[in-house]
């Protein structure tokens, strides 16, 4: 009888701890479109490399920036990075959730310490940026195929932390030394 109660009670956390893997595994958090929201019609749909990770969104970016920080130029191993920025409960992941990796890249932390950077746990594709109140997607994994193809919305309107570019950009776009409205116009 002492026995079977032990274990009655010492079950109870781990029936909770399962619960929240599976409840987590569903959704990705509470502010994120849900996957059971019938309502929820995507517009776009973006995957990593090697597919594991799906995710959709249901409403054009509401700005779409290039980034020229050395951040960005290291975490992405690339000369730029390419970001449209949406509202979270805009975005819903479909596939994948339990294989997303976190970094919080200003503790050096593989955590889901906001804001931090999201990545494929099996091809490290960068995901996204997942900040406080916005997602920032990448838009190269909505494989547009082609300038021509690619939505008005996405197109960037402007270079942030153009003080630390590599590779000089000869377009019309405002560049701006640090954030967008907040530093010196270049
Ligand atoms: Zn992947
Ligand atoms: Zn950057």
């Amino acid at each position: 009888m002492g026995q079977y109660y032990i274990f009655y009670e010492t079950d109870i956390p781990y029936l909770v701890f399962f619960y929240l893997i599976q409840t987590m595994k569903k959704e990705f958090g509470e502010k994120y479109g849900s996957i059971e929201d019938v309502n929820f019609t995507a517009k776009y749909r973006a995957s990593c490399f090697c597919n594991a990770v799906e995710y959709e969104v249901r409403a054009d970016p509401v700005d779409a920036k290039i980034c020229h920080c050395l951040g960005c130029q290291k975490l992405h191993g690339a000369p730029m990075q390419w970001a449209a920025i949406f509202h979270k409960h805009d975005v819903r992941i479909t596939k994948g959730i339990e294989q997303l990796h976190f970094y919080n890249n200003e503790f050096h932390k593989l955590e889901r310490i906001l804001p931090c950077k999201v990545s494929c746990g099996l091809c490290h594709t960068p995901i996204a940026d997942e900040g406080r109140n916005m997602w920032l997607a990448f838009p190269s994994l909505f494989g547009f195929g082609g300038t021509l193809n690619v939505p008005k919305k996405f197109k960037p309107t402007c270079h942030i932390f153009y003080s630390m570019c590599i590779i000089d950009i000869d377009d019309d776009l405002p560049k701006w030394s640090g954030h967008k409205n907040k530093s010196q116009r270049l």
